[in-house]
């Protein structure tokens, strides 16, 4: 659960703006969880927006706020170097820059955003999860994997999650609140530092593993929180992703990938955008009955309508959209849903991603089996539906899709699965003190085929959790 309620690690505010709090609305107005307030396990204690932070800015807005703060304005480029090109955060790094102002400087427009309090990996060290505390209590998870050809991060882009689908743990818990830019931006600089630390192992050859570009490369919106509703945020959280250095990370918007329940004003306004993002569309069911249970949005948007809204996507962008299917034994997984999802599918500009279903706390739901699975793959592909069954990396830390709950490690660890008290579709809202607990789904949208090393996590799960397997 978030923040025990303690507001920890509050910082210092001395004259930095706050970002406003209004922001914490979701501009489609669509919070199923209903308000911050109304969530009793949540975090007692007011979410705050943190301080602001030069990632928050584009470069021309830092060159105004620094001038503003008494500063010259080509200090904005100086520092946004060291932050973006450099990955430098420590202000004595920064030589180019007179040592009377450095910590001035630093502190004004760099505040720490991030606090980490846990780092676990597993698949031989080739996944790595990283719990954070934000400047007011919340916890958030981001997850980094390491590949032979590419490094991925997962990062999440609200604290919990307002949507409430019954299979995902984040939904179990509520929203706190959206994220801010700078919040999701660092995820991803802090991922690219250690990526470039050289730590990260590709997890092939069963163990210490092949190496791994030292450049990170790809950023998924798959971790806590529903990135459409938090849209101006996280759009401009993905420009500073694409903006070259000073202004930002440089990477091609090609390698990331925006997840979305499928709020369906957002996807067409993502549309027009004009950023050649891939989306993935969380679908789960192609008919509404099912859909309606496994996904509550959907009693607001069809399937019809997300879909129009996905082709939209797909036509506008060029991109071919990710159709994500979390794969739900005896539920979703039937010969003639996978036939009625390949109809809707055939001749679109998608391909399939079927996500064997991560096991979630006090969830009654399992993963298919694999004859199960494979027949719906064919099923799919005899459609000519492209398809593809993602890894399963991360699931024994928690840190797969739909695991990510950022529980606070006061355990035995921070991996609580099988802990947290049971409860049934549709109960969105936790009110127990102890619920909760991780989750975080996070993978590769590109779907490689699972190879799990175990590496030593899985006795910090919980007895008889279903967790377990
Ligand atoms: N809110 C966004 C992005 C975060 S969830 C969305 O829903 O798309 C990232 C992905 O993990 C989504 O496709 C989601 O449906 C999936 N997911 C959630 N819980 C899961 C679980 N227990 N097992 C497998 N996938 C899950
Ligand atoms: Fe939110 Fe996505 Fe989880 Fe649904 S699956 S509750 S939208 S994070």
């Amino acid at each position: 659960m978030h923040g025990h309620g303690k507001m920890v690690g509050v910082m210092p505010t001395t004259a930095l703006p706050v970002l406003p709090a209004e922001a914490v609305t979701p501009p489609t107005d669509v919070t199923v969880g209903g308000p911050v307030e109304a969530l009793g396990g949540q975090g007692r204690g007011r979410a705050a927006m943190p301080p602001q932070h030069l990632a928050d800015l584009d470069l021309a807005g830092r060159r105004a706020w620094l001038a503003d703060l008494g500063h010259k304005a080509y200090r904005a480029d100086q520092i946004s170097r060291h932050y973006f090109g450099r990955l430098v955060r420590d202000p004595a790094a920064m030589t180019d820059i007179p040592g009377a102002d450095r910590d001035r400087l630093a502190a004004a427009v760099l505040p720490p955003l991030l606090t980490q309090v846990r780092e676990r990996t597993c698949d031989g060290g080739a996944t790595r999860k990283s719990l954070w505390r934000l400047h007011d209590g919340s916890l958030v998870e981001s997850v980094l994997m390491g590949y032979p050809d590419r490094v991925t991060v997962c990062v999440s882009s609200q604290a919990g999650c307002g949507m409430g689908c019954p299979f995902c743990a984040t939904g179990q818990g509520g929203l706190r609140r959206n994220l801010s830019t700078a919040e999701i931006v660092d995820q991803v600089v802090r991922a690219a530092e250690v990526a470039a630390s050289g730590v990260l192992s590709s997890g092939h050859g069963g163990g210490a593993g092949g190496t791994v570009p030292s450049r990170l490369s790809h950023v998924v919106f798959m971790g806590m929180g529903e990135p459409l509703a938090n849209y101006a945020r996280v759009v401009a959280a993905v420009r500073r992703l694409i903006a070259p250095p000073p202004e930002g990370l440089g990477l091609s918007a090609r390698h990331l990938t925006v997840s979305t329940v499928g709020l369906v004003p957002a996807i067409h306004r993502l549309a027009e955008e004009n950023l050649p993002v891939t989306l993935a569309l969380s679908l789960h069911a192609p008919d509404d009955d099912l859909r309606d249970e496994l996904v509550p949005i959907n009693e607001r948007w069809k399937v019809a309508e997300v879909l129009e809204a996905a082709w939209d996507y797909a036509a506008r962008s060029g991109r071919r959209v990710s159709i994500e299917y979390a794969l739900i034994r005896d539920v979703n997984d039937q010969p003639w849903r996978a036939d009625l999802l390949g109809r809707l599918l055939a001749g679109k500009l998608a391909h399939v991603n079927l996500i064997p279903l991560n096991p979630t706390p006090g969830s009654r739901w399992d993963a298919s089996t694999k004859p199960v699975e494979r027949e719906f793959v064919r099923r799919l592909r005899a459609a000519g539906v492209a398809t593809t069954v993602r890894d399963t990396r991360g699931r024994e830390i928690d840190g797969a899709c739909g695991q990510l709950a950022a529980s606070e490690p006061t355990r035995s660890s921070y991996s609580l699965a099988g802990q947290g008290p049971a409860r049934g579709v549709g109960s969105v809202i936790d009110t127990g003190a102890s619920v909760a607990q991780t989750r975080s789904l996070v993978q590769d949208p590109v779907g490689r085929t699972g190879r799990l090393v175990q590496s030593g996590w899985a006795d910090s799960r919980g007895p008889g959790g279903k967790a377990k397997r």
